[in-house]
């Protein structure tokens, strides 16, 4: 058995001491990057070659990559890199890894084409001045072959146990049984399908009820579909952290069903979750567990191997006895690992740690993503940024060094953007290029600033850079896909301010490649419909197989009322106030019980849980609040207790309504006095816009779909399990059009009140 490895990688693994010291990024953004690799090489000679595929071979290890240059007149080879800010500033650990790339490619060059000796140049390209800087050594072959053996070695020394390790997880894979005696109902159909589907290198769209054990009827046909389709990881993408607890709860069940297995799996957190010194800066002179990073990580990279599943207390342990920062330390063993559980921005955000390991080491992957209905919202949010121009008066006001006239000429071209406005709100099309040169000045200039300071900078300052540079960031991928609002408000003094916005509203093709890069990527949800509508706005590829798994429950176990005499449009709420409370007394009288009742907002809830507090006064109820914090939040849940009496008053869409389990008699009914549809609003308004002019659906896209999905989320809380019975009251006229009702599950059976 061979391993193969990129001479990246390599580097990466054997080359790298001394301090974590993240000052001399952010670098320039991967598009800035190839296209400063472009210049360059544009800038050569003819006989220049580009991009020279190499590799080479020590005992069990194949080495390859791609040089970026080598100029055969001169008898040199070029390792191009860009950079922003001040390279006399660049830690010599980053210097001493472009130096081993550059004599690793050396000698694999060296050795194709049968050279004594060679030119090997570093070559930063300053993005901004467009610059280059080279620095050049000469190398006989001899000493680089010598440099490339004692690498590979090192690399060997690990990469043998981890070859072992592959061996016995691979026979352990083929031979793992499901954890249980038996499968439930539908969650084998489920099983069947993923397993099917990264079998033949499609992804699939999987609609499934709660209660047919969706988590471990996905993860457990991807680690069966490992060895056969030569998968490198298993990425599990939630979005939020009770689907990472479940996820990693079905990677236990597997271990403890298979104790022997050779399996392992990391939990990935944000940086905040995982962070020990959340005051300090990343590096060396501000950070503990920064310094002397990369001089410990080869230890506690040893040990973090040895554990099963690194969730984020077992990899907080082997990190603080190591000393490295657990943060960081989790991002290494990203790469050695074979099951990834994280968020989904962890593969789909922009410069996503998961989808850039994989394409750099031409990974095989499998992506599962949990309450994949949630993508498209939080894909939005991923691929938007705003500033707002407050953030940049109080910036002035602190008077930061060597920056007033930078931030002065902000200031300027953003009274620009809006002096003419007259509406509060405005959408265009087209990027404001005058606003975003000054925005990179000040970047340019925040940024030689922290490559200087090494005890950080004020954090209002790196605050704002770090808004401002996900702003410029994403002009960079402004298209038609994209709005550029402008929100106006009066501010101090009669003087306006506003927020500036790069709006996603299609993430399709920002998604797509990542699609497209897996070799399967499973989306499921209990509410995954209408299936062209996130197939749609998700760019799955077109041959996306399709998955309606039958539900597990019956008509009989849900009684679906809609009540079609009450209106809950907003011109018609102080009418519809009594009528409600009126519904929920009554249904309470006829069975008294748990139940949880749904509002469009808390202004609403609070009037009719007023009513029904004065009208009876006996039927205990709670409330959800604006801002909930989290202790309260679960001593709202608490009060659903089993064989409970009472009304939870909670916001449709908020922290009750979706993956919220009550099973049994802790919940017997819902009422949902709202169709959902967000809010009409002006951003709405420019969405719906270019959701017909895209799919001729502008109202269905963004208000009907996403509304009433919620609604079926929030009553999916009343039946967890076979033996629940409850019942739901859907109280609007609209719940008994057709259009709406053809979007419940194919189990309800609703009736009209
Ligand atoms: S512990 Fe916190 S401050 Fe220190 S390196 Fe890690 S993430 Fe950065």
């Amino acid at each position: 058995m061979s391993y193969v490895v990129a001479v990246r990688a390599l580097c990466e693994f054997t080359a790298k001491q001394g301090d974590l010291d993240l000052r001399f990024t952010p670098s320039p953004t991967a598009q800035e990057g190839m296209a400063g690799h472009r210049r360059v090489v544009a800038r050569r000679g003819p006989d220049y070659e580009a991009e020279v595929t190499l590799e080479g071979c020590y005992e069990q290890l194949r080495v390859r990559g791609r040089a970026d240059g080598y100029a055969p007149s001169a008898n040199r080879l070029e390792e191009i890199k860009t950079y922003r800010g001040d390279l006399a500033s660049q830690p010599h650990n980053h210097r001493e890894l472009h130096w081993a790339q550059a004599r690793i490619y050396g000698w694999l060059l060296c050795s194709a084409r049968q050279l004594t000796d060679i030119h090997l140049a570093l070559v930063y390209l300053d993005v901004d001045s467009d610059r280059e800087t080279r620095i050049e050594q000469h190398y006989q072959a001899e000493a680089l072959e010598q440099y490339f053996k004692q690498q590979c070695a090192m690399f060997l020394g690990w990469a043998i146990p981890q070859m072992q390790r592959l061996s016995e997880r691979n026979s352990g894979l083929q031979a793992l049984s499901f954890p249980y005696a038996q499968m439930r109902s539908g969650q084998r159909d489920l099983a069947e399908t993923v397993y099917k589907a990264v079998s033949t290198g499609r992804c699939l769209m999987a609609q499934a009820t709660t209660g047919i054990g969706k988590t471990l009827g996905t993860l457990f046909p991807m680690l069966k579909a490992v060895v056969p389709q030569q998968l490198d990881k298993v990425l599990f993408l939630t979005a939020k952290t009770p689907g990472r607890a479940l996820a990693l709860e079905a990677v236990r069940q597997v271990m403890t069903s298979a104790p022997t297995l050779a399996l392992r799996s990391l939990e990935l957190v944000a940086r905040d979750k995982a962070c020990e010194y959340p005051q300090n800066a990343c590096h060396g002179e501000s950070c503990p567990l920064a310094k002397g990073f990369y001089d410990r990580l080869p230890a506690a990279r040893q040990a973090a191997r040895e554990v099963a599943l690194l969730d984020k207390a077992a990899l907080r342990e082997v990190a603080l006895t190591h000393q490295v920062c657990p943060y960081y330390l989790s991002q290494e063993m990203a790469r050695w690992v074979d099951v990834v559980v994280a968020d989904y921005n962890y593969y789909f955000d922009q410069s996503a740690l998961l989808y850039g390991l994989a394409q750099a080491n031409q990974w095989r992957v499998a992506v599962l993503v949990d309450e994949a209905h949630n993508l498209v919202e939080r894909a939005r949010q991923m691929y938007s940024a705003s500033l707002d121009q407050w953030l940049l008066q109080s910036l002035r006001r602190s008077k930061p060094v060597g920056m007033s006239s930078a931030l002065q000429q902000l200031n300027r071209q953003w009274n620009a953007l809006h002096n003419d406005q007259v509406a509060p709100y405005r959408a265009s099309a087209e990027l404001p290029t005058a606003f975003l040169k000054a925005l990179q000045r000040c970047l340019t200039l925040i940024q030689e600033q922290m490559n200087q300071a090494p005890s950080g900078l004020d954090p209002a300052l790196m605050d704002f850079y770090f808004r401002a540079l996900q702003f410029s960031r994403l002009s960079e991928v402004f298209d038609g896909n994209f709005l550029f609002d402008i929100s106006k408000r009066e501010g101090q003094g009669r003087r306006s301010l506003s927020t500036l916005c790069l709006r996603n509203v299609l993430p399709a093709a920002l998604i797509a490649p990542k699609m497209a890069a897996a070799r399967s990527v499973v989306l499921f949800s209990a509410t995954l419909g209408p299936r062209q509508f996130y197939a749609d706005l998700l760019g799955m590829p077109g041959d996306t197989a399709w998955l309606e798994v039958a539900s597990p429950f019956v008509a009989e176990q849900l009684q679906v009322r809609v009540v079609s005499n009450v209106s809950t449009r907003y011109q018609h709420r102080q009418a519809s106030i009594a009528p409600i409370s009126e519904l929920i007394a009554e249904q309470y009288a006829r069975q008294p019980g748990n139940y949880l009742a749904f509002f469009s907002s808390f202004e609403y809830l609070q009037h009719v849980a007023e009513m029904l507090a004065t009208r009876y006064p006996a039927i205990p109820q709670w409330r959800q609040s604006q801002g909930m914090a989290e202790e309260a939040r679960q001593a709202f849940l608490e009060r659903f207790v089993e064989d409970g009496q009472g009304v939870g008053f909670a916001v449709l869409g908020g922290a009750f309504a979706e993956g919220v389990d009550l099973p049994g008699t802790r919940l017997i009914g819902a009422f949902v006095a709202t169709l959902g549809l967000p809010q009409v609003n002006p951003v709405n308004e420019q969405i719906k816009q270019r959701m017909a002019e895209r799919f001729g659906a502008g109202f269905d896209y963004t208000y009907l779909y996403p509304g009433v999905r919620k609604v079926i989320q929030a009553a999916g809380r009343v039946i967890r399990g076979p033996q629940d019975r409850g019942v739901v009251m859907l109280i609007d006229d609209r719940f008994a059009e057709q259009k709406v009702q053809q979007m419940f599950p194919g189990w309800w059976a609703p009736q009209k009140k």
